[in-house]
């Protein structure tokens, strides 16, 4: 599928793809997609009726924030992708020099990528069995790696929303209370063990009402699309205070998602079969069809100088539970879910050590340290630091892909 846009070569940004996010420039902030290296400004597409036919509120691209358009239902968002995939195709109606002459494109390199969701609701699963395993294996016991509960749901915590930030957005290192090993008091400063969790987040949009419990069959209707996600620990802030209620000032501090959304659409073409579960799952876990994605995952790290390092390239398919099982299981009991909310799937590490998902286990809890290009080592990540994500699908000839999801540390 051609564009009249240019698309480079390898770029995420194809006319497979078509993903939702929000940018400024000077003071505008509008809805928008992204075709190659142009941005689309939606708002400005509906002003010069190209959305004519299709039945959308006044002004409801005219904001920073996706929520409205979510909650408008998956008929609408998919019949504005549709009608963009026709208009922006080579030869299509928007093809011509009134459309060209408007404010509707700009280059990205001209505008600021926006956080697109009011996130009401932050869900963070812990579904990737190689990192459950690797964990328990370095924390516990191998022979016991895996906690009782760990194959017959999926693990979850509530997390803060307040401190998710899109990609770009300094990260400080945070403060906090860790026990030193061998030690009998606990100390304050800046975490030791700052780390990354590679995951990918998946956006609601349409809300259930309490009490109601959604099928795995009904789930997909409720997910808008998927981002990028990392999901920044530290870890021996986090070794100290997670006993006995999980995470907290450990992973609060600050989470990095990628600009855009990418819908279910456009990633219908990359399912791919999950895991086989066993032992087998409770019946409102069970689940009919493909539920997987087969989506690449790399992490880079980058020294201040600029020295790169790719430490991780892993996989979507490999989660244990789907993303339909997270959703059965997170209402199963009667939560209700909000236009906005994000559910993330946890660290998402392969089967081989270039394939897991977090400098904990890449480094193996600092007895593996990694060499930098310029001689320098890693065990976690260091002041000045950043540390980029990248997610793409290919298949056949068609590729798409999340954009950046980057984060710098500064001390
Ligand atoms: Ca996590």
């Amino acid at each position: 599928m051609d564009s009249f846009i240019q698309i480079p070569k390898d770029s995420d940004f194809t006319m497979f793809n078509l993903p939702y996010g929000a940018y400024g420039k000077g003071d505008v902030a509008a809805i928008c997609t992204r075709v190659g290296d142009t941005i689309i400004d939606l708002h400005e597409c509906q002003v010069n009726n190209v959305f004519d036919n299709i039945d959308l509120p006044r002004d409801i691209f005219n904001s920073r924030y996706l929520n409205d358009f979510m909650a408008l239902g998956k008929d609408i968002s998919k019949a504005v992708r549709q009608r963009l995939q026709r208009g922006l195709s080579l030869g299509g109606d928007m093809d011509n020099a009134t459309i060209k002459n408007t404010d509707i494109f700009h280059s990205s390199v001209d505008v600021t990528m926006l956080l697109p969701i009011q996130i009401g609701d932050y869900t963070d699963f812990y579904s990737s069995r190689e990192h459950a395993y690797n964990v328990g294996v370095m924390f516990r016991d191998p022979a016991n790696a895996l906690l009782p509960n760990w194959l017959h749901l999926p693990v979850g915590y509530h997390g803060r929303a307040s401190s998710i930030v899109v990609s770009g957005t300094p990260i400080h290192r945070p403060n906090g209370q860790t026990m030193p090993d061998g030690g009998d008091k606990p100390v304050f400063g800046p975490t030791k063990q700052l780390d990354f969790e590679l995951e990918v987040a998946f956006v609601i949009g349409k809300e259930s009402k309490m009490g109601q419990a959604i099928a795995t069959s009904e789930a997909e209707d409720y997910i808008f699309g998927a981002m990028l996600f990392n999901d920044w620990s530290a870890r021996d802030i986090q070794k100290w205070e997670y006993v006995p209620l999980g995470p907290f000032l450990a992973k609060n501090f600050a989470s990095t998602l990628s600009p855009w959304i990418v819908t279910m659409d456009a990633l219908e073409p990359f399912r791919h079969v999950g895991p086989i579960q066993e032992p087998e799952v409770l019946d409102y876990l069970k689940f009919k069809g493909i539920k997987n994605y087969d989506i690449n995952l790399t992490v880079d790290i980058i020294t201040k100088n600029g020295v790169k390092k790719n430490v991780s390239h892993s996989n979507f398919k490999y989660m244990y539970w789907n993303i339909c099982q997270q959703l059965a299981h997170h209402t199963v009991n009667g939560c209700n879910l909000r236009v906005g909310d994000l559910l993330a799937s946890g660290t998402i590490s392969g089967p081989t050590s270039d394939a897991y998902g977090s400098m904990l286990e890449i480094a193996w809890k600092g007895s593996k340290p990694v060499l930098m290009p310029d001689g320098t080592t890693r065990t976690f990540i260091l002041d000045g630091d950043t540390v980029s994500m990248h997610g793409w699908c290919e298949k056949n000839g068609r590729r798409i892909g999340f954009g950046e999801c980057d984060g710098t540390i500064i001390g």
